[in-house]
């Protein structure tokens, strides 16, 4: 069965916390275990803070999360319509970042790519970023439930 589910929400940092939490409680239909919620979490923690904090270095705008279940799968695709990137191999190269003066470490693509099977990044300057991320659940885990 298929199921899927959109979210925009304006780019404040405020929201970060409320995005993981409502992709990790849709995720839940897939009976995951704690860990696996954790790496949800953690992973739309890191390109939700990075679409807010990077993305739209400027104002106020609207960071859009797809979701899909598919089987035991998950689909995400975090999207904003900001500032893109030049060079998204540099930028996805672990502790890179852009921003050291913000007290960045430049370790959310590593968190994202070791806790997701599969990350993809799609960029282009002037018009925003979207980080794809794949992770398969596994099945009847005493996981946490409705
Ligand atoms: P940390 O996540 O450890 O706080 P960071 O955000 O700098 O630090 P990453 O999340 O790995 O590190 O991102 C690396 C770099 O990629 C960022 O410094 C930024 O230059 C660029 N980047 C990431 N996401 C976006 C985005 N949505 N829009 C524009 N640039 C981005
Ligand atoms: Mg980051």
């Amino acid at each position: 069965m298929k199921n899927e589910m959109t979210l925009a929400f304006d780019s404040l940092s405020e929201n970060e916390g409320f995005a993981r939490v409502a992709v990790a409680a849709f995720a839940t239909q897939l009976n995951p275990t704690l860990e696996e919620v954790a790496d949800i979490r953690t992973a739309v923690s890191e390109a939700v803070t990075n679409a807010i904090i990077h993305g739209y270095p400027e104002g106020v705008h609207t960071v859009v999360i797809k979701a899909v279940l598919s089987g035991e799968t998950l689909e995400l695709w975090v999207t904003d319509e900001g500032v893109g990137m030049e060079d998204v191999a540099r930028a996805m190269e672990p502790l890179y970042t852009s921003r050291p003066e913000m007290e960045r470490s430049g370790m959310g693509f590593m968190f994202m790519e070791a806790f997701m099977d599969q990350v993809e990044v799609q960029s282009a300057p002037g018009m925003g970023t979207t980080v794809y991320m794949k992770k398969t659940i596994g099945k009847g885990a005493a996981g946490l439930e409705g």
